[in-house]
């Protein structure tokens, strides 16, 4: 499924953001969603795609509840339409890559 067609990534309430930049900091470097507007001093949503599918790590971390998400039960329902070979070939990847997780 493209990412792109994927409807999950953060939103910011410019009202409540106090620009502490805890989310800028906080979000893999390898995604770096945010950006920071430094004359407004407001964290932005710059990458919106790069937001990895099902987590709110920053929405948890936002001390001013100034972040908020679409309802995960659209990304499950989602989810449940994917074909199940599809998750079972990749498990069988995975695991083939990762013995180590085998009980
Ligand atoms: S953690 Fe919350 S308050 Fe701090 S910059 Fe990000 S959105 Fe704004
Ligand atoms: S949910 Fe996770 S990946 Fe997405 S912006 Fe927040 S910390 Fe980054």
């Amino acid at each position: 499924m493209d990412r792109s067609e994927i409807n999950w990534h953060p939103v910011i309430d410019e009202n409540k953001c106090t620009g502490c930049g805890l989310c800028v900091v906080t979000c893999g470097e390898k995604r770096n969603v945010f950006g920071y507007d430094k004359q407004r001093r407001k964290a932005v949503v710059m990458f919106p795609d790069n937001c990895m599918v099902g987590c709110i790590n920053c929405m948890v971390g936002c001390l001013w509840n100034a972040i908020s998400f679409p309802d995960e039960q659209t990304i499950k329902n989602m989810a449940r339409s994917l074909p199940k070979e599809a998750l079972a070939k990749e498990l069988a990847q995975k695991i083939e890559k990762n013995p180590e997780l085998v009980m």
